[in-house]
């Protein structure tokens, strides 16, 4: 447990890390996007040029967005929340997109007023990642069901299951791997962060998978 615990420190730095770059590059990015819109509308040529400026800077916007939700230790504000406001809210969020695409979302509570110390934002953030990870492996439709069960006396079980294309067992290890994607236009921070986020909340996170669906588990510690 101690090298878990040493693991997890590390991975805490690496991630105040990240989020430190992306807001000090934050900043001179909108500067430079700024001046690149007002030169292409004075100069009107090359328009290529500017549209794959454009294009590569939404993708470095994109990317600092994803990194970004790891907000600095000090920027976390801790509250009793109830997981199942939490988890509702996200699914009204989402649930216009999923039923567009043919995708219904389910939600099952063992308990009722399961209160958690928790960030609301950031854990709406991961429920956020997760649901559009589970959306985008349905292009066909399917299911998804979020199960709230006790774990232990002190705990509870959070799992997302979905019915969709699943993760080939040879590219498991490297899933949440910062950067991985399979996606045209995936950033590969989603797990990433999402991870970082449960465990700056004392839980854990694991992935199953097969071709018939995805499984994502998450222990929190219940107060
Ligand atoms: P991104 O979504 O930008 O690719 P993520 O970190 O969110 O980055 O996910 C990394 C990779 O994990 C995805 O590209 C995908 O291959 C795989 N993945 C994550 N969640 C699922 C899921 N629910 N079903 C199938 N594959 C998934
Ligand atoms: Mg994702």
């Amino acid at each position: 447990t101690q090298e878990l615990l040493l693991n997890s420190e590390k991975l805490s730095v690496a991630g105040q890390l990240a989020a430190g770059i992306a807001h000090e590059v934050r900043n001179p990015l909108t500067a430079i996007k700024g001046f690149l819109q007002l030169m292409q509308s004075e100069l009107n040529t090359h328009t290529t040029y500017f549209d794959i400026i454009e294009s590569e800077m939404n993708r470095i916007e994109l990317i600092l967005t994803e990194l970004l939700v790891l907000s600095k230790p000090q920027d976390l504000k801790f509250e009793m929340k109830d997981i199942a406001v939490i988890i509702e809210h996200v699914k009204a969020l989402i649930d216009t997109n999923a039923i567009m695409k043919n995708i219904v979302i389910n939600t099952y509570y063992e308990c009722e007023n399961l209160m958690i110390r928790c960030d609301e934002n950031q854990l709406k953030q991961v429920f956020i990642n997760l649901l559009k990870n589970s959306i985008e492996a349905m292009p066909d439709g399917g299911k998804i069901t979020i199960e709230v069960i006790n774990h232990g006396k002190d705990k509870v079980k959070i799992l997302f299951k979905d019915t969709g294309s699943g993760i080939p067992k040879e590219l498991l290890k490297k899933i949440g791997q910062p950067f991985f994607t399979t996606k045209e236009n995936g950033t590969g921070l989603g797990i990433m962060v999402s991870k970082q986020i449960i465990e700056n909340h004392h839980g854990t996170m694991h992935i199953w998978s097969d071709p018939h669906g995805t499984i994502i588990e998450i222990i929190l510690p219940v107060k």
